[in-house]
């Protein structure tokens, strides 16, 4: 089923949680109502969450609006509050996925304890600490059926995000798929984009690869929140992107069409496999002789140039970007000297 999720980023105050929660309500098909209770802060001094009186106006929600509720834990004691006053479930905040100290001892907190957990990637785009986490969690909690197990990505911090405030760095939740596939993958659009704008179409990409839901902030008065304002949308906004988002088909390809056009890349990636084993054994014949006259593997001047013409055979036309034939190039030229090396020890 796919999955719905809206809320503020934080609890601020009982009024403002019941205006959201029913205006998002009324949308319909909303799976969970997310708020932070304890809100993480890198630094100390901003507001840092309502704390347990945030449980008790939950609850009121919830009665209110019948609408399941889903906050952030990050300690046993977070956990022990938020069961105590009847959350339906957890997520695990980016923060804590990043340390297994901290996974570890929340997932033993749980114990036995028939309750969806949502996992939010690690901060750094390390795959192993999200499955870390995950497998820690599944480990734990009572999970017949796998149904209590979700994965959230909410992007990656790295050196250049570009215009995002995290980059979305699709290749991680995408092998999380393939290494689990019947793991359900929510997409949280708000923390990857830090700004409303590109909400939409972080969305629509997220459908596109098939994710399993969305995880979306939303306020009533988003300029005006004590967290993450940039990134909030209304619930006005939040009804219409529903509306204009496509909600591609899920199930396996039969089209004829694609099938056969799928053939032809199967081909093709044949052939450049073949052409690359033909370029490495080029590079063989090129280290023989660097060793015999005692020359350098490495040549500067050499890779530049190279990189040059290939981006100039590119052409301004091409939908390739220059920045990917430079790492494609990068690669291939890592692995010719990586093989001319070996050639050497010999
Ligand atoms: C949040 O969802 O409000 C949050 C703090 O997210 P993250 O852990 O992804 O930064
Ligand atoms: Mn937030």
């Amino acid at each position: 089923m796919f999955q719905l999720i809206a809320g503020p980023c934080a609890a601020e105050s009982k009024e403002q949680l019941l205006t959201i929660a029913k205006q998002v309500s009324s949308i319909g098909g909303i799976s969970y109502f997310r708020c932070g209770i304890w809100k993480p802060r890198t630094r100390p001094n901003l507001f840092e969450g309502v704390g347990e009186k945030g449980l008790s106006w939950l609850k009121e929600v919830k009665e209110e609006t019948l609408l399941k509720t889903l906050v952030e834990v990050a300690t046993p004691l977070h956990v022990e509050k938020a069961l105590s006053f009847g959350v339906d479930a957890l997520w695990i905040g980016a923060r804590t996925t990043t340390s297994p100290f901290y996974t570890e001892e929340i997932a033993r907190s749980l114990k036995g304890v028939d309750i969806p957990v949502f996992i939010k990637n690690p901060l750094n785009p390390d795959i192993k600490l999200w499955i870390g986490a995950i497998e820690r969690f599944n480990n734990s909690i009572k999970n017949d059926n796998s149904k209590n197990i979700f994965a959230i990505h909410r992007g990656f911090s790295l050196a250049d995000n570009g215009k995002y405030r995290q980059s979305p760095y699709w290749k991680i939740p995408i092998e999380l798929k393939r290494i689990f596939p019947y793991l359900p993958i929510i997409c949280d659009p708000s923390h990857i984009c830090g700004n409303r704008e590109y909400i939409k179409e972080v969305c629509q990409s997220a459908l596109n690869i098939g994710m399993d839901g969305l995880m979306i902030e939303v306020h009533n008065n988003p300029e005006k929140a004590l967290t993450d304002s940039k990134q909030q949308i209304t619930p006005l906004q939040l009804k219409n992107l529903i509306e204009e988002l496509i909600f591609v088909k899920q199930q396996s390809l039969q089209n004829s069409s694609i099938l056969s056009l799928r053939k032809e890349i199967d081909d093709m990636d044949f052939q450049i496999m073949d052409i690359l084993k033909r370029r490495m054994d080029i590079s063989l014949s090129i280290a023989k002789i660097k060793k015999e006259e005692n020359i350098s593997i490495l040549q500067v001047d050499r890779f530049s140039n190279m990189l040059k013409t290939r981006l100039e055979f590119l052409g301004e036309s091409s939908p390739i970007s220059s920045e990917f034939i430079k790492d494609l190039f990068e690669l291939i030229h890592q692995e010719s000297i990586r093989i001319q090396n070996e050639k050497m020890k010999e």
